[in-house]
C-alpha cells in the first residue's frame, strides 16, 4: 500500500522549473532510489517532502491526507544528508539520544540509544568522542541519530557521497540491511547509477524536472524507456537508425549495420527515424562461416573482473560490448565479427 503520494508537483526558481510535473508513490517499507543527473531536481523534490519549501502546484499526500498546512517538524519524517555533522562537544550517545531530543537521563533513554548502536554496528561507543571516529564510524552515528525518532520517512540526500569508494560500497549494503529490518520507508537520493541499484526497491528516474521511467532496478536494466535512461545507465551504443518493415517484422538500419528488432518491440511504430541501443551484454563474437551483423576492427580490450570490455571501430563509430571473462578475445587491431541477436537491440521510436 502507498503512504505517500505526490501528485503533479511543480515548482520553478525564476525562469528554472526545478520540477515540472513529478508524480509517483512511495508503499510502506519501500526504498526508494531518486537518481538523475546535476541539477534535475532531486534536493528540491526532498525539501518539498519535507516541508521546507511550497510547490508552486501539485499536492503531496500521507496517507492520502494532504500535507500542505503541516508545517516539518510535525510530518514525522526524517532527513540526512551529506554534511551530516555529528555534535563534535558530544560524546556517541549524546549524538544518538539527540535524534531522540533529549539527554539520556534513565536507563530506558540508554536501553534505546544502546539498541539503535548495535543496530548500525557500534555498540560499546556510547562513550567514544566522535572526534576520534572514521568516516564511516561517523556516518553510522549519524544513521542511528536519524533513526532514533522513529521518522515515518526517512529521506537520505547522498548521505555517503563525501566518502571513499571502497568504504561507500560496504556501508550501502549496511545501510540496506539496516533500512529492511527495522521496515523503515525510505527515499535516497543520489546520482549514482550503481548506489540506486545496490539499495532501492524502486528507482525513479529524473531528468530537467520530470521523471523519465520508474521501475525496479531489473526492469530499468532490462528495458530502459528512452535514450536518456539508456545513456545514465551507462549503455554507450546508441546509433541514429531507420526503421523499415520486412515482411512481418521490422528491421533497423544504422551507419554500422542492419538490425532485426525483437519481435512486438516496434508494432505500433511506422518506417522512419529511430534511436537504437545495441546492447553491451547481448552480443557474441560470430563462428567461422555464421552470420554476422557488424565488422569492424578492435580498438580496445580492457579486463574488468567478471567481464572484459571490448572496443570496435566501425566506421568511425566505436561500440563496445562486454563478454564473459573467461572468452578469449582477439588482439588490439585483429578484424572482428560480431552477431547481434534481437534481444540485444533496442529502439527508441
Ligand atoms: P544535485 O545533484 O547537483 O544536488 P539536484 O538534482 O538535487 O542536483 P536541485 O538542487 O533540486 O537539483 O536543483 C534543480 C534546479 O533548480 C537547478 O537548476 C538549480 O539551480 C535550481 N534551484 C534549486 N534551488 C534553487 C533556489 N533556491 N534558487 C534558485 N534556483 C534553485
Amino acid at each position: 500500500m502507498s503512504v505517500l503520494s505526490l501528485i503533479n508537483l511543480h515548482k520553478s526558481f525564476g525562469s528554472t522549473h526545478a520540477l515540472a510535473g513529478v508524480s509517483f508513490e512511495v508503499a510502506r517499507g519501500e526504498i526508494v532510489a531518486l537518481l538523475g543527473p546535476s541539477g534535475c531536481g532531486k534536493s528540491t523534490l526532498l525539501t518539498l517532502i519535507a516541508g521546507l519549501d511550497a510547490p508552486d502546484a501539485g499536492e503531496i499526500l500521507w496517507e492520502g491526507q494532504a500535507l500542505a498546512g503541516t508545517p516539518p517538524h510535525q510530518r514525522g519524517f526524517g532527513l540526512m544528508f551529506q554534511d551530516y555533522m555529528l555534535f563534535p562537544h558530544m560524546n556517541v550517545g549524546q549524538n544518538v539520544a539527540f535524534g531522540l531530543k533529549f539527554i539520556p537521563q534513565n536507563s530506558h533513554e540508554m536501553q534505546r540509544v544502546g539498541e539503535l548502536l548495535e543496530l548500525v554496528g557500534m555498540k560499546g561507543y556510547e562513550r567514544r568522542d566522535v572526534s576520534t571516529l572514521s568516516g564511516g564510524e561517523q556516518q553510522r552515528v549519524a544513521l542511528a541519530r536519524s533513526l532514533a525518532p522513529n521518522p515515518r520517512l526517512l529521506m537520505l540526500d547522498e548521505p555517503l557521497g563525501a566518502l571513499d569508494r571502497t568504504l561507500r560500497e560496504r556501508l550501502l549494503v549496511e545501510l540496506r540491511e539496516i533500512l529492511r529490518r527495522v521496515g523503515q520507508t525510505a527515499i535516497y537520493v543520489t546520482h549514482d547509477q550503481e548506489e540506486a541499484f545496490a539499495l532501492a526497491d524502486r528507482v525513479v528516474i529524473m531528468n530537467a524536472g520530470q521523471v523519465e521511467q520508474i521501475g525496479s532496478p531489473q526492469a530499468l536494466y532490462r528495458h530502459p524507456a528512452s535514450p536518456f535512461v539508456a545513456q545514465f545507465l551507462g549503455f554507450g551504443n546508441l546509433l541514429v537508425g531507420e526503421v523499415h518493415r520486412v515482411g512481418a517484422g521490422w528491421m533497423l538500419s544504422t551507419a554500422v549495420g542492419e538490425f532485426s528488432a525483437p519481435a512486438g518491440s516496434l508494432s505500433a511504430h511506422r518506417e522512419g527515424a529511430v534511436m537504437v541501443l545495441l546492447r553491451p551484454d547481448g552480443v557474441r563474437l560470430a563462428e567461422a562461416g555464421e552470420a554476422f551483423q557488424v565488422a569492424g576492427i578492435v580498438q580496445e580490450v580492457s579486463f574488468r573482473g567478471s567481464v572484459q570490455r571490448l572496443g570496435v571501430r566501425v566506421n568511425e563509430v566505436l561500440l563496445r560490448f562486454d563478454f564473459a571473462g573467461q572468452v578469449p578475445l582477439p588482439e588490439e587491431g585483429a578484424p572482428v565479427r560480431l552477431a547481434v541477436p534481437p534481444e540485444a537491440v533496442q529502439a527508441f521510436i
